[in-house]
């Protein structure tokens, strides 16, 4: 009897399961978990991911895998588990998850197209095809296969999909699927080397190609990148000198360089006493595996330095080292620093690359050929085996929880992975989260201190400015008070940059009707428009859709809208009002969305070409400016009252994140921040920049109305097209839930809130309604949510869908 090998693969479908493949004796001796395969999936052919041998022989009738997508696996075989553990917790298919942890790109997926047959020729020449029949056809004429999608969006309109059915049955027509090419592959070179072979008279040697064999000779290898430097017509004349046998061609796979400036290496600086401490704890703890520590620093007192000496132990025991840097800090200056110290060692994953970057720096990983990795929150996926150290900079930043798909929060599965790699996690802030605070407080994460800036520069000084004193104030007076202005008259007069922050980005953010009041709303959202001066035109910041000006009352029919409200735009406009000799920059969304454009900016204020920069939260993050001393805020509790529970949190963070931007050179900083509630505990908090004192007053709030960290929480986000399916199908799922609640008797300390509408109750057209679990236990309320996905009570609805976010991070 023939030996026959079974493998489990995972599938990127909604499907709760793994599937059973039999591995075909071509490919026995060259498969390893963690490798792509196609394979057979009803009538199509997918990509799969291998996850290892299946024991035993199955009870039903496999099919064969295909083909093996890949010569070495895109992750080891001891990061499955992880892969296993997040598809349970969140509630989410394994094959799906696997591909969110991948680099994007790489899936391989049928498309269905369709071919004429002769029959259908002969059809069209004869008249038997009807009018619709035969514009279908003629579009064959220039073609040979066309993809079923693009014909959907003929001018015949939707019914296009059954026509071709019914041509299909008459034989006229045929579908099939090929193979969508992969989109991204690995870059490859061409490497001239050099050949031994006695020459060949009969090529001609120009002084050219007697030129390029000398170079050859010399380097012994040269990239062809590398020759054209030097001789630019290269490419055209190596081809006969490699026919007659004096140089050899190879391809070779190369990794595309992300970076774009040279880095000079740096010099280690001298640790100061407390940085110094806290690396001997953590060394002290070296042999006792997972430790979660909480390392608050304040801001400017080098917690960088500190992540890379972290790092450079872990890799000095032959370890690996994971960084988790927020987006916009790692371009600006971390991959740098790492850069300078550990040069071609480190991979960099954000999303910035481009695809075939990110696939060429996940491919190094894989290779082994780097041992750190620093990136945005994807790169807490890094297919790294043998992990020393894992690090999150700035672990209260909301840009680690992902918002769509997979909604993970790469800070906690930072402690999962560390946990199942046995390596010590460190979780940095100046602001930590409430939650990673109460896990010090509660004795679960070890806590770590540094207290004071390098070199002792003191905080900056804050003041407060209550914005209800200039409320009858006229122009812009009363947004860029007299008291913030003469502060920037004098950070100017002295040579120093003044930043100005506003967490809102537009120019007008409330445009109205001038006669009846109606605002300017979204089409799609529930949402007013926000006015672009720069582009002339109102967007709505959900949906980005686009309304030309000039813009009348959708109510009344005038055109007369005017624009209340303001943004970072109008900010800067009034700003050059104010200060016409001086130079301006605005960075946030709108002037970042080019690509490297982020980076020019943030060169700009390096440099000092500018001398006021007005932003949002992209500039409150994480950056080291040495000469900005002033830092403005606008409007300290724009944020405040938003409905949900971290709203206090955020805005805490927010504002002592934007006043450590101040006074980080050897000038002493200072900060102006404007505010309507100058009382607030949050205000007042953020003013002496203690995150303690903050934690002290919010946490008794928190555990009284039971919001994490004190409880778990679920939400069920249900949306689609149809208001009244949505409404009728969000009761259908708490109902299931709470009858689920009454018959488990364990369950009973889980609470089910909703269903209600959302606060913003429709998003790209769609009609959002919630539900949130609550309850003490995650394994208890991840168990009720599943046992609901599976009960009978669930009939899928069409056109509405079910989002399950664990942990959600925002409950709007
Ligand atoms: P944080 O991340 O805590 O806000 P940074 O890591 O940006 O602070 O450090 C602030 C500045 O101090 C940086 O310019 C950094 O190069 C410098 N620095 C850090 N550690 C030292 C040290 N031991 N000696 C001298 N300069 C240091
Ligand atoms: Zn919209």
């Amino acid at each position: 009897m023939i030996h026959k090998k079974y493998i489990d693969v995972a599938v990127p479908l909604p499907l709760d399961q793994t599937f059973v493949y039999e591995m075909p004796a071509r490919l026995e001796e060259l498969w390893t978990p963690g490798m792509r395969v196609l394979v057979p999936f009803g009538r199509k052919r997918l990509t799969g991911y291998l996850l290892g041998d299946h024991p035993d022989k199955p009870g039903f009738k496999t099919r064969e895998i295909l083909e093996l997508l890949d010569d070495h696996p895109l992750f080891p075989e001891n990061q499955i588990p992880f892969f296993e553990w997040i598809a349970q917790y969140y509630i989410h298919p394994l094959g799906e998850v696997i591909k969110t942890a991948l680099p994007g790109g790489l899936d391989r997926r049928d498309v269905s197209c369709a071919f004429m047959t002769e029959k259908g020729e002969r059809a069209l020449g004869s008249g038997e095809a009807g009018p619709d029949e035969a514009r279908v056809m003629e579009q064959f004429k220039a073609r040979e296969g066309i993809r079923l999608t693009r014909l959907s969006r003929s001018e015949i309109g939707p019914s296009v999909l059954s026509l071709v059915r019914k041509m299909e049955k008459k034989g006229w027509i045929e579908i099939s699927a090929i193979l969508k090419k992969e989109n991204v592959r690995a870059k490859q070179e061409k490497y001239i080397l050099c050949s031994n072979t006695e020459p060949d008279p009969s090529v001609r040697m120009s002084k050219k190609r007697r030129e390029i064999l000398n170079i050859v000779a010399e380097s012994g290898e040269i990239s062809l990148t590398g020759l054209r430097a030097k001789i630019p017509t290269a490419p055209k004349l190596i081809r006969p000198l490699e026919q007659a046998g004096l140089i050899k061609i190879e391809l070779r796979r190369v990794f595309r360089d992300p970076l774009g400036d040279p880095v000079e290496p740096d010099v280690p600086p001298e640790l100061t006493r407390e940085q110094a401490l806290v690396l001997e704890k953590v060394e002290a703890d070296r042999d006792k595996g997972f430790i979660p520590y909480v390392l608050a620093g304040v801001t400017g007192s080098g917690k960088t330095e500190v992540y890379m000496r972290l790092a450079a132990r872990a890799v000095e025991q032959g370890k690996t080292a994971i960084v988790l840097v927020p987006e916009i800090a790692l371009i600006s200056q971390t991959e740098r620093r790492f850069r300078a110290r550990f040069g071609e060692r480190i991979a960099v994953i954000h999303s910035m690359l481009s695809p075939g970057e990110r696939l060429d720096q996940w491919r190094k990983i894989c290779l082994g050929s780097v041992s750190i990795v620093i990136g945005a929150r994807s790169a807490i996926f890094s297919p790294f085996e043998n992990i020393g150290i894992i690090i999150v900079d700035e672990e209260h930043d909301s840009s680690y929880k992902q918002e769509t798909g997979l909604r993970y929060n790469a800070r906690d599965l930072a402690l999962v992975r560390g946990k199942m790699n046995g390596c010590p996690v460190v979780l940095g802030s100046a602001t930590p989260s409430v939650q990673s605070f109460q896990n010090a407080e509660a004795g679960r994460f070890v806590r770590l201190n540094l207290e004071s800036r390098v070199n002792s520069n003191p905080l900056p000084e804050i003041k407060l400015v209550d914005l209800k004193k200039y409320k009858d104030f006229r122009g812009s007076e009363r947004i860029i008070t007299p008291e913030l202005a003469k502060e920037i008259r004098a950070c100017l007069e002295k040579g120093n940059q003044a930043l100005i922050f506003l967490n809102r980005r537009g120019f007008a953010t409330f445009p109205a009707c001038n006669d009846c009041g109606t605002p300017l709303s979204c089409r799609f959202c529930d949402v007013t428009l926000t006015f672009h001066k720069g582009a002339s035109h109102y967007k709505c910041h959900l949906c980005g859709f686009i309304q030309k000006i000039p813009a009348v009352c959708p109510e009344c029919g005038k055109p007369e809208i005017r624009d209340f409200g303001f943004g970072t735009e109008k900010i800067e406009d009034m700003l050059k009002a104010m200060f016409p000799d001086a130079r301006l920059a605005r960075m946030d969304q709108d002037s970042t969305a080019r690509k490297g454009s982020a980076l020019k900016l943030l060169k700009k204020i390096r440099n000092r070409t500018v001398d006021i920069i007005v932003g949002t939260q992209m500039l409150a993050k994480g950056h080291d400016f040495p000469s900005i001393t002033l830092v403005g805020v606008v409007c300290a509790d724009l944020s405040l009252n938003l409905p949900d529970f971290r709203a206090g949190e955020r805005t805490f963070q927010l504002l002592a994140q934007v006043a450590g931007r101040a006074g980080r050179g050897r000038e002493p900083g200072k900060v102006i921040m404007q505010t309507y509630t100058p009382d607030h505990f949050i205000i007042e908090a953020s003013k002496r920049q203690d995150f303690v004192e903050f934690f002290n007053n919010e946490a008794p709030f928190r555990k009284a109305l039971e919001y994490p960290p004190f409880s778990r929480m679920i939400q069920l986000k249900i949306s689609g097209k149809d208001p009244k399916k949505v409404q009728a199908h969000a009761r259908t799922v708490a109902g299931v839930l709470n009858r689920l609640l009454q018959s488990g008797s364990k369950e009973n300390e889980i609470r089910i809130m909703g269903p209600i509408e959302a606060a913003i109750p429709r998003i790209s057209d769609r009609y959002r309604w919630q539900i949130l679990v609550k309850g003490g236990s995650a394994t208890r309320i991840n168990h009720l949510v599943r046992q609901m996905k599976e009960d009978p009570g669930i009939k899928p609805v069409k056109d509405v869908r079910i989002n399950v976010d664990v942990d959600p991070y925002s409950l709007m």
